[in-house]
């Protein structure tokens, strides 16, 4: 077995590998992640649910005031650039897509606000398809780990991880390392002491 296999194997143990953003549906989610930029998905679970309650359906948010819309996103920070991103997402979707969100990296990259781990984000858990998105936690998990290294970047720690990880396993790999770099292993002040995988840390901040 690899030591990334056996790592992934250990973070199972404790760990279930799921997003924790609330959603019902393809648009809802696209919407959701693109607000958690820089702040949490349980901040943003508490704002989708008014928004959503407002703006039940793709249709709903393209016709929808920019204004209106920051007006209700605004406890989430970037107000200004998510508001109109979504905005202008939803517009694209409905006048390009028919009204439903594309199921490609390409066509989802296209759309404003929406980057390579916002995509995949969308495309492993909205469309269980092969995917391994990379966030601060993920990327700061890998390189504590040796997955990666110091100075690799984001888009090097993510070609890595899918180097490493079977195809099959990049989505739960993407939760688990997400997950455990949110609970566990924290920037400032990770769980050193209790940790199930300081055998294989290059970084142990306090023993
Ligand atoms: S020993 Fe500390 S820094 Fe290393 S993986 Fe565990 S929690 Fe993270």
């Amino acid at each position: 077995m690899s030591r990334t296999d056996e790592i992934l194997n250990i973070l199972r143990t404790f760990i279930v590998p799921k997003g924790e953003l609330n959603w019902r549906n393809p648009y809802e989610l696209l919407v959701a992640v693109v607000l958690s930029a820089q702040t949490t998905d349980k901040h943003v679970n508490q704002i989708t649910v008014p928004l959503f309650e407002k703006y039940d359906t793709v249709y709903k948010l393209a016709q929808a005031n920019v204004s209106d819309i920051k007006e209700i996103i605004k406890p989430l920070g970037l107000s200004d650039a998510k508001s109109r991103n979504i905005s202008n997402l939803s517009r694209i979707i409905v006048e390009r897509y028919n009204g439903i969100v594309p199921n490609t990296f390409k066509d989802l990259i296209s759309l404003p606000g929406v980057g390579r781990k916002t995509a995949q984000v969308v495309l492993a858990v909205a469309f269980n398809t092969p995917a391994l998105p990379v966030d601060t936690h993920v990327e700061r998990v890998s390189k504590r780990l040796g997955l990666a290294k110091k100075d690799d970047s984001v888009l090097d720690v993510e070609l890595k991880l899918k180097r490493k990880i079977n195809r099959n396993e990049w989505i739960d790999a993407h939760h688990l390392l997400l997950l455990f770099g949110r609970y566990y292993c924290k920037s400032a002040h990770p769980s050193c002491n209790n940790c199930k995988l300081k055998a294989y840390c290059k970084d142990i901040i306090s023993k």
